[in-house]
């Protein structure tokens, strides 16, 4: 799936491959090409959470917050706020599963409170990827031992 931040094209690859992945985590962010990697068999919430955190480090990219990626990143906080979205939005999964005009609402409070992000494209973007991921309605068997803190990276 691809979609925009600032006029780039970005990119999510969900792979079920390790190859592009560092070692032991679920999800990368490679800013050269713009992608997004997310393993494919996580649990829909440890996927919905690698995703947001992944995102997050695409965000600070584009929008240049050294805070959130790069050298100066702070990966704990860019997790426990992805951490903290997720838990959001799984928790209400069943009431936003068909009505996606209140869930574009929801993300788009969750953003500017705990991301700062107001653009328009980046949560209607978002929206629908998480939509998408609910309306699988699959519940991915998690294969990776999750008690490891370093999920994402
Ligand atoms: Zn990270």
């Amino acid at each position: 799936m691809r979609f925009m931040i600032k006029g780039h094209k970005w990119e999510i690859v969900t792979t079920a491959e390790d190859f592009y992945l560092p070692k032991a985590v679920c999800g990368y962010t490679d800013f050269n090409n713009r992608k997004l990697f997310i393993l494919n068999n996580l649990h829909k919430f440890l996927y919905l959470q690698t995703l947001l955190h992944e995102l997050i480090h695409a965000i600070g990219f584009e929008y240049n917050i050294p805070l959130l990626y790069g050298k100066k990143c702070n990966e704990k906080l860019v997790d426990k706020t992805a951490l903290v979205i997720a838990s959001f939005i799984f928790a209400s999964l069943v009431s936003f599963s068909d009505d996606f005009a209140l869930l574009l609402k929801f993300i788009k409070v969750m953003f500017k409170k705990y991301l700062f992000v107001e653009d328009t494209f980046v949560i209607f973007t978002y929206t629908s990827i998480i939509h998408s991921i609910i309306k699988k309605g699959a519940v991915y068997y998690d294969k990776r031992n999750t008690s490891n803190n370093k999920q994402s990276e």
